[in-house]
């Protein structure tokens, strides 16, 4: 079955009560029994609700998993994952990871005597050097926010394997439709499904899918005792995201290379972050990797000045945090998403003051590109 179908029928059946064609919001926190010990195989909606499961089906489907489970955020998605991570034991972190995710890491697990080493990923000698006796997992993003750092998915996970470690990828910024990380041998994909997969920024929410049991059994465990579960709305919300996952992922990407390259040539921008150009050092282990680009283009106008200008100045564009919506959004990493970064830190991966992020949605291709042409112009020549 190819994605599209997949995308639209995985999990989806017809519902059994009433031929429903949509999946529909089972808004309950209980379920009727029909004697002692004999149910229909609900009992109570943080274990388990018809919504989520169909979600959690659909998700699985789609990443090429057989278990799938759905949080409240991206966060408490990757939360739970870490819980397979006991105290005393080390994980090993691509070094410009999602802001969100350093933070839970640095500052609130490492508090329970969970060891974290960020090493830059792109290179798996780092990977293979940061292994140690006690290193249980291997936590990547790829490519990475905002500069498009890309890690070599089967080269990470043959390293982990060799030393029996499990390889974690979120995989927010290509989604499943291209690319599919348990293909390269990565153990669990953890998502934002806030981003691309709801698609629609009208909901916050997160997905952990896997293929070991063990695992998996664990991450429900964590999923139903401490309960950040996804609701059923928010479920339901991005269900209908799914379906049409494939043909905004086709014309996100498409859009994303056409503006790549209209922002490479322009004379305002001094250098572009896209996996999809052939000046990206990594573009040929992109194209081997993923089945296109993505909409997510970062360009350094130079200045603060400049950034300030361009960020003001567009109209179609909105300046938010956040992507992957139907919506072009941009935003400037070292003042919103990457604030708490030190501004070293910040210098050495390239999230320079004059670095603007562009989440590239899904309207005509000349708009957005009208609209960036005329605040690029406002740009002038000395800021
Ligand atoms: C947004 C995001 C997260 C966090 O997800 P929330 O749904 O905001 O909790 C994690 N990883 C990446 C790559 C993201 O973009």
């Amino acid at each position: 079955m190819g994605f599209a179908t997949t995308a639209i029928h995985i999990g989806q059946e017809p519902d059994s009560a009433t031929g429903a064609v949509s999946v529909p919001i089972y808004q309950t926190s209980t379920y009727a029994q029909e004697a002692l010990g004999k149910n229909k195989g609900f009992e109570y909606a943080r274990t388990s609700n018809p919504t989520r499961l169909a979600l959690e089906r659909n998700l699985a489907a789609l990443e090429g998993a057989k278990f799938g489970f759905a949080f409240a955020s991206g966060m408490a998605a990757i939360d739970a994952t870490l819980r397979l991570v006991k105290s005393g034991e080390h994980v090993i972190v691509s070094d410009n990871t999602y802001g969100g995710t350093a933070r839970l890491f640095k500052r609130i697990l490492s508090n329970y005597g969970i060891e974290f080493d960020f090493v830059d990923t792109s290179e798996v000698a780092n990977v293979e050097a940061a292994v140690k006796d006690n290193t249980r997992m291997i936590f990547v993003e790829t490519p990475t926010n905002p500069v498009m750092i890309v890690t070599d998915l089967k080269a990470v996970s043959e390293v982990a394997h060799a030393v029996g470690v499990r390889v974690v990828c979120d995989n927010t910024f290509m989604s499943p439709y291209l690319q599919r990380p348990l293909d390269f041998g990565v153990d669990i994909v953890v998502h934002s499904t806030t981003k691309f997969l709801n698609g629609h920024s009208d909901g916050v929410g997160g997905a952990v899918v896997l293929n070991d049991e063990e695992d998996a059994n664990w991450i429900g465990f964590v999923q139903n005792s401490a309960g950040a579960i996804l609701s059923p709305f928010d479920s339901w919300l991005v269900l209908r995201g799914t379906k049409t996952l494939a043909l905004r992922m086709e014309q996100h990407d498409k859009s994303g290379r056409v503006i790549a390259a209209f922002l490479e040539d322009h004379p305002k921008v001094k250098k572009i972050y896209y996996p999809g150009s052939i000046s990206h050092k990594q573009h040929e282990l992109a194209k081997r990797q993923q089945k296109g680009f993505g909409s997510m283009v970062s360009f350094d106008v130079g200045s603060l000045e400049a950034a300030r200008i361009v960020l003001e100045s567009v109209k179609l564009c909105t300046l938010a945090e956040s992507l992957g919506g139907v919506e072009t959004l941009i935003c400037h990493p070292a003042t919103m998403t990457h604030a708490s970064v030190a501004p070293e830190v910040r210098n050495r991966l390239g999230i320079t003051d004059g670095l603007v992020r562009i989440s590239v949605g899904i309207e005509d291709t000349d708009d957005i590109i009208a609209d960036l042409n005329q605040a690029l112009d406002k740009v002038n020549r000395e800021s």
